[in-house]
């Protein structure tokens, strides 16, 4: 596509690419820019897409892809978005090139950021090797799969209480551990206890398994404690530097302030997905994020069309 663009997307997960499909059919011209980073790939099956449980998250959005890039007014590239600054009359999306393709320098009247979170695990040696595959994060994604296993529930932060209790839900066996530095008071203790869940507050100094098979986790004592999966909390954080002095407004979690409608503080900049509040979700929930902040973007272009005649 070499004509000029209507819409950079920066992001190509589910919620760009479900925008960028509903645009192009709203015959706006769509660049979509995605460093192709997907958090969710290390993961093996991606789980409650009404119509894909259980497909590979690459597989998705290679499909994804293709439905889009197969409009000719729509384009994906694979390119790192490294700045959007303010020119008359919208957007100048500067983009590194990735994987062999070519930089990219745009303007256009709108941007729509669906660039999804980063997530740092907690220090625990091992979790990496284990991440996706016996220890995941969303239980809501996975807990299905791991129901009645002897679980741990790791977690760093003071939501590990709430985490615990909603693993309960696909199992019994449960420990919650705390790595030493989550805060777990004497009630949520009880509380816990109350539906079987022990809380241990030893820092976890490695993962351990036989064969590929999650076996248990070390304590910084030697201790090992026999576990079979689970489930374990990453920080997430937005990585929003490519907005530079564009202002938008964001939360005390970093996240893009949206209106309902997916529409930030900058008049033309528009966000969907993980990376706006309350940060992480589902694959279809941020593909339908991605619709409707679509239907914003192109209300938004008619009216203001419609104004300036
Ligand atoms: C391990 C794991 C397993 C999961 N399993 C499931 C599951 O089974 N079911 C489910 O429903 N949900 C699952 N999720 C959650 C799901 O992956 C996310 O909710 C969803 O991917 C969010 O979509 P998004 O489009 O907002 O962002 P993402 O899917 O994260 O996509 C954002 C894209 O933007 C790109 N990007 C970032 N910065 C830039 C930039 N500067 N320039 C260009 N591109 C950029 C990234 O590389 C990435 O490709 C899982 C998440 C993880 C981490």
């Amino acid at each position: 596509m070499t004509a000029p663009v209507d819409v950079v997307v920066v992001g190509g997960g589910p919620a760009g690419l479900s925008a960028a499909l509903n645009l192009v059919r709203a015959r706006q011209r769509v660049l979509v820019l995605d460093g192709n980073r997907p958090r969710n790939a290390a993961t093996l099956h991606s789980h409650g897409f009404l119509t894909r449980d259980g497909i590979s998250p690459l597989e998705l959005r290679r499909m994804g892809r293709d439905e889009v890039t197969s409009y000719a007014d729509a384009d994906v590239q694979f390119a790192l978005v490294d700045s959007v600054t303010a020119v008359d009359g919208g957007f100048r999306v500067t983009a590194s090139g990735v994987r062999g393709a070519p930089d990219r320098d745009v303007t256009t009247t709108r941007v729509l950021v669906a660039a999804g979170l980063r997530e740092t695990l907690p220090a625990i040696g091992n979790l990496r090797a284990y991440y996706g595959t016996a220890l995941h994060s969303c239980y809501e994604c996975d807990g299905y799969e791991k129901a009645g296993e002897a679980l741990g529930v790791i977690g760093e932060t003071d939501d590990l209480v709430e985490r615990a209790l909603m693993v309960a839900l696909w199992s019994d066996d449960i420990i919650a551990f705390t790595n030493g530095v989550a805060t777990v008071t004497d009630d949520n203790e009880r509380m816990l206890a109350a539906r079987g869940i022990r809380v241990e507050r030893r820092v976890v100094a490695e993962i351990v398994g036989d064969r590929g098979e999650l076996t248990g986790l070390r304590l910084e004592d030697g201790e090992v404690v026999p576990r079979t999966a689970g489930f374990v909390r990453p920080r997430w954080t937005a990585a929003l530097d490519y907005l530079g002095a564009l202002g938008a407004d964001t939360d005390e979690d970093g996240l893009l302030i949206v209106d309902a409608a997916g529409r930030t503080s900058i008049p033309g900049l528009y966000a969907a997905g993980d990376i706006t509040p309350p940060g992480p979700e589902q694959l279809i929930v941020a593909a339908g994020e991605g619709a409707q902040v679509s239907a914003t973007i192109i209300r938004d272009t008619v009216f203001a069309e419609a104004r300036s005649i």
